[in-house]
């Protein structure tokens, strides 16, 4: 277990991963920290010492709604998406527990079983809307959704009880094993959260979060995520719901009103949204309220809404966020050891591990010509245009790009490079004209599903997952290659384990090759531009591509690092991947490069050998802005 301090030194103390197999993640998001572990112990200890029933009663309320908060961090502290609704779906879980246990006579285990199932499922048919609509219409949506569900509750008394509410729900336990259970239960439902957002699926939903093109790129389907995301965060209501009706024993329609939603809303952002432990520290810190704010009933709302905007303006990060900042406040003022400046942060080519680098090369070289003939990787570009309302971006622009060689496409800014890079990748559809790889065409293709093709990119500017780690963002680039379900991933069974490891070590071995092998757990916003651009390299690498597109690689690099980048696209080239390199810095696209393209206006200037293209006076003096 790490110390607090180990925790803030997100910028520069990061964990040496060289030649090793470790996952280096950053430790913000699963907060193992023992002062936070002692208030847990506290927690379930002190209903233990105390041993009183309306203690036991209390306590089990705090993690029944810790439970709720967990499935509704994960939807909404991982993945962004805003639920109002999430009460409704708890309404459903106790509705289902409930009504099977008092209408049909069955046990609790089955009845909490199903009002899971019934969670998940509502959480889905919840989470519909939100594959078409942005964030805020959508909010809008699981508010009327959680209407719906209150009005079916009145409506179906003979089922719910309707306003007088279900009654008689009886469970063989005592609130003491009641207690016992919710504590179990939130201790899987923290593992699961855990495997979740520590794998694929949890770095997919974090770069639907973050706006998509990281993901997409790497083969991230946003539609099959979100809709696992909001089964998961169902199935936690669900269960939550079936304990509430176990607790309670009655349970009516106005216990589950918008306040009842809003309420977990405030304990994930008061905890800390996406911190691994937020919502049962949130649900601590809130348990008294409901309380107490029974009496105060017209003010709920108020004071949930004050609460909220008090947290999000002062305390971002909630309290376990605004706990860890004081702590190293106190810490920084008693030892003087200052984190290490930020000179250690050049980037060393002599860094460079060479053996990583040999592997990466074998592992490229495999795909680039599966049967040891480099004869696929041929892209051919024919005819595409593309506008933007009256702007032609291109018009009419044809390519074709050999297996294993490298190519310079230049030109004067809104030329029209990066558009042509996004409609190779998919991103944009051009109004005429088609892309093929071999012989397959990829005009049409989603582009979530090109990474599998063997396509990688990266951007003009860099679209890093920024509070994640650079191990995390490399592993990105695995989304598509990775074989285990999403069952198999989050039952964390012995495929996905294998699976994982390597392709964790082949994420270190791409570091290392890149030279930046001390930098795999450093939060990945915090390192300098040019480290991020590596990054964004071996994300795309991490696809293994056998076409990769580099839009700008050179931007903003320093000598060392250009020398890496070098080394890297020429190792490439050799491996047989074929590499478009949109690049402004003309002297390293004539080293580096065996053909250029230069475009103007979104047309074709010329094209050939770099010798010969950038000796052309026209190329110099009307697209380079050189003089002869
Ligand atoms: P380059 O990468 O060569 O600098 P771009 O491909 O980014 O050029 O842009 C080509 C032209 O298309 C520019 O005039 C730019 O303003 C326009 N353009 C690019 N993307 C968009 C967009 N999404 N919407 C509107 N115009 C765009
Ligand atoms: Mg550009």
């Amino acid at each position: 277990m790490s110390d607090l301090a180990g925790r803030f030194g997100r910028s520069s103390r990061t964990r040496a991963a060289t030649g090793s197999s470790g996952s280096p993640r950053l430790r913000d998001s699963f907060g193992s920290t023992w002062f936070w572990w002692l208030v847990l112990a506290v927690a379930v200890l002190y209903p233990m010492i105390s041993n009183t029933t309306y203690i036991f009663f209390v306590a089990g309320g705090v993690g029944i709604y810790s439970i709720v908060g967990i499935g509704m961090n994960l939807l909404y502290g991982l993945g962004g998406q805003v639920s109002l609704g999430q009460g409704a779906i708890v309404a459903v879980g106790a509705y289902v527990a409930g009504g099977l246990i008092v209408h049909r006579g069955w046990g609790m285990w089955p009845a909490l079983i199903v009002g899971l199932l019934a969670g998940a499922v509502t959480g889905i048919v919840m989470g519909l809307p939100s594959l078409r609509l942005s964030t805020w219409y959508f909010a809008l949506t699981t508010l009327a959704f959680g209407g719906v569900v209150v009005g079916l509750v009145n409506h179906f008394r003979g089922l719910t009880g309707g306003a007088d509410g279900l009654v008689g729900i009886v469970v063989p336990m005592s609130s003491k094993q009641l207690f016992y259970l919710v504590v179990a239960i939130n201790a899987v439902g923290l593992v699961l959260y855990r495997t979740f957002a520590q794998s694929r699926l949890g770095r997919g939903l974090i770069a639907i979060k973050e706006g998509g093109e990281a993901g997409t790129v790497s083969g991230v389907r946003a539609t099959y995520i979100k809709l696992i995301a909001f089964g998961i965060s169902g199935a936690y209501a669900g269960v939550g719901g079936a304990l509430f009706a176990f607790e309670q024993q009655v349970i009516s329609p106005d216990q589950f009103t918008t306040y009842f939603s809003i309420f977990f809303i405030v304990i994930i952002v008061a905890g800390g949204l996406g911190r691994w432990l937020g919502p049962v520290i949130g649900a601590l810190a809130f348990f008294a309220i409901p309380e107490f704010l029974t009496s105060l009933a017209e003010w709920r709302m108020v004071i949930y809404g004050v609460a909220l905007l008090a947290f999000m303006a002062f305390a971002p990060e909630g309290i376990m966020g605004a706990v860890e900042t004081a702590w190293r406040r106190v810490r920084r003022r008693s030892s003087a050891a200052e984190p290490a400046a930020r000179a250690d942060l050049a980037l060393d080519p002599e860094a460079v591990v060479s053996d990583s680098a040999a592997r990466i090369a074998a592992l490229l070289k495999r795909r680039a010509a599966p049967d040891g003939n480099p004869s696929s990787g041929a892209l051919v570009v024919d005819g595409v245009a593309v506008a933007f309302g009256g702007v032609k971006a291109l018009q009419g622009v044809s390519l074709q790009l050999e297996p294993g060689r490298v190519y310079g496409l230049v030109g004067p800014n809104g030329s029209g490079k990066t558009t042509l890079l996004n409609v190779i990748t998919g991103i944009y559809v051009p109004s005429s004209g088609t892309v093929s790889l071999d012989e397959t065409t990829l005009t049409g293709i989603a582009p979530a599903k090109l990474a599998k093709l063997g396509i990688g990119r990266t951007f003009q500017t860099p679209r890093l997952l920024k509070d994640l780690s650079a191990w995390e963002n490399v592993m990105l680039g695995s989304y598509s290659g990775e074989k285990a379900t999403a069952a198999e991933v989050l039952a964390r069974l012995p495929r996905n384990r294998r699976e994982s490891k390597v392709l964790g070590q082949r994420a270190n071995d791409l570091l290392e090759a890149l030279g930046l092998a001390d930098r795999a757990g450093a939060r990945a916003g915090d390192l300098p531009h040019g480290h991020q651009r590596m990054i964004e390299i071996a994300r795309a690498l991490m696809v293994e591509p056998r076409l990769l597109l580099l839009d700008e690689p050179a931007a903003g690099l320093s000598a060392d690092e250009l020398e890496v980048l070098d080394r890297l696209v020429r190792n490439l080239g050799g491996g047989g991947v074929t590499v478009l390199v949109v690049e402004h810095h003309i002297g390293w696209v004539r080293e580096v490069c065996t053909h250029v393209t230069v475009l103007d206006q979104g047309t074709v200037v010329t094209s050939g050998d770099p010798e010969a293209v950038f000796s052309d006076r026209r190329v110099r003096e009307t697209y380079l802005g050189v003089s002869a």
